[in-house]
């Protein structure tokens, strides 16, 4: 691995040290050497253990793996939801593993958006409303705009029809295409989703695979936690976690 710690300047003393060595300049996720424990009493388990993971800008990556080998960990890790033990986490130069939760709060505002795997849609508003919460917390599209942005993307996810009905209106499938829509709300550059099919039909899962791939085509980097074969061979790579190491990385169908 390329390191610049040591690099002399031109006056021949020791450059500034970059966060992190880099030896990937088109990465726009890092990972280095990432550690993830929880501590349940006296119990120690460690969910991700030295973790490196690079993920150019545009990429469609799928985060595969058994159930509880650490693919929500190493996701809530990338969004600065959850901070390492051990390891840096940049995502687009910023060294997210090191913000407040504030600023960690204000940088996924404008950078990411997430698709949480219980949807975590608040239940007391609209779908629509749920939509444009991002948008008034991040202040992106004109105040005036808002609903009808918000409309839109509900259209988008096939629920044009029940933009003002609360989520517990409307079926787990529904909830998660809302979900799906409000990630997109804040039109962030990178998408993260935590199984955002396992509450599908298989028609609405075609048609949210159908949505990521425009998504991706648009330029948007998307990294996908997921269960769904059809979805992970849709993916341009994936990457597995087995036992909270990175066992492969390997090349998808594209
Ligand atoms: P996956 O998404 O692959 O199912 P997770 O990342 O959710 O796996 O969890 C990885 C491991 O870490 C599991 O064994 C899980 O029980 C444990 N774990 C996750 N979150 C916590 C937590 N907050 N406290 C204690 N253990 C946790």
């Amino acid at each position: 691995m390329e390191t610049t710690a040591e690099t002399p300047s031109p006056s021949g003393t020791p450059g500034p040290r970059p966060l992190v060595p880099r030896d990937d300049p088109d990465a726009l996720i890092e990972l280095h050497g990432v550690t993830k424990t929880y501590r349940t009493g006296e119990t120690e388990f460690t969910a991700l253990d030295r973790i490196d993971l690079r993920i150019a800008a545009g990429e469609f990556v799928g985060v595969v793996g058994p159930s509880g080998s650490g693919k929500s960990t190493l996701l809530n890790l990338m969004a600065a939801i959850d901070r390492p033990d051990r390891g840096d986490v940049v995502v687009g130069g910023v060294e997210v593993s090191q913000l407040s939760e504030n600023d960690a709060a204000r940088w996924r505002g404008r950078n990411l958006g997430v698709i949480f795997q219980f949807f975590q849609l608040l239940p007391t508003l609209s779908l629509a409303d749920n939509v444009m919460l991002p948008m008034d917390l991040c202040d992106v599209h004109p105040r005036a705009e808002r609903p009808e942005v918000a409309r839109d993307l509900l259209g988008r996810v096939g629920l044009a029809g029940h933009a003002d009905k609360l989520p517990s209106q409307v079926s787990g499938g529904q909830q998660q295409r809302a979900a799906i829509a409000r990630a997109l709300a804040n039109d962030a550059p990178i998408i993260v989703g935590d199984e955002p099919t396992g509450n599908l039909d298989s028609a609405s899962a075609a048609s949210m695979m159908a949505l990521f791939d425009t998504l991706v085509a648009a330029g948007r980097t998307v990294v996908l936690v997921t269960h769904d074969r059809e979805l992970a061979e849709r993916t341009g790579r994936t990457v597995t976690v087995r036992d909270g190491v990175l066992t492969e990385q390997g090349g998808g169908s594209r």
